[in-house]
């Protein structure tokens, strides 16, 4: 079972890149975080996991007057990812995986103190577990309740009903305007659907 997102006394979230070139605000609960261990999260991150928080794309807003690079990259489907990094310093702030620029993936690690521990308090999932080092324990979490995958999971098992709306509608207009021909959150995240 996932943990509800806080709903009280929401406040935007912000961060920003080192440099501070580049900054954001996400304006509604996220989604959901996928905490995930997969080697080609390690990879890009450089680290045990990658940390990419979930929002609609209306619902994220540039906050500075530079504008971030996009960067193509691959992924293990081979529908690609999209990158947005600082011109300047090159930190990696959000991306888009497949053609899908309804959907950002942000890099939560980029996220202000206070906005990153109201995420990371949010809802969360850890995924690809099976590749994630010995020394990272998640049977706390387990115990609280949050979703531990091996690979990955059934979306309608563990969002929460109000993000799945979310989703539905966003996948409506998606549809309807006909803005995407790949698939949504392909993969890369280890999104395998
Ligand atoms: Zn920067
Ligand atoms: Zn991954």
């Amino acid at each position: 079972m996932a943990l509800p997102f806080p709903t009280d006394n929401f406040f935007p979230l912000s961060g920003r890149c080192s440099c501070a070139t580049i900054s954001y605000q996400i304006t509604a609960f996220p989604l959901i975080t996928h905490i995930c261990y997969c080697t080609w999260c390690q990879r890009e991150s450089g680290s045990v996991c990658g940390l990419n928080t979930l929002i609609e794309s209306s619902y994220f807003k540039l906050t500075a007057s530079t504008k971030p690079e996009l960067i193509s990259g691959p992924t293990p489907s081979g529908n690609g990812q999209t990158n947005a990094r600082c011109p300047l310093c090159h930190d990696t702030l959000f991306k888009y995986y497949g053609a899908n620029r309804h959907m950002t993936y942000v890099k939560a690690g980029t996220l202000d103190r206070d906005s990153f521990q109201r995420v990371m308090e949010g809802e969360r999932v850890h995924i690809y577990a099976g590749s994630k080092p010995e020394w990272v324990g998640l049977e706390g979490e387990r115990k609280r309740g949050v979703g531990v995958f091996e690979e990955y999971y059934v979306r309608e098992e563990v969002w929460r009903k109000e993000a799945l709306e979310r989703r539905e509608g966003l996948m409506e207009r998606v549809t309807r305007e006909k803005k995407i021909e790949g698939s949504e959150d392909g993969d890369g995240d280890g999104a395998r659907e």
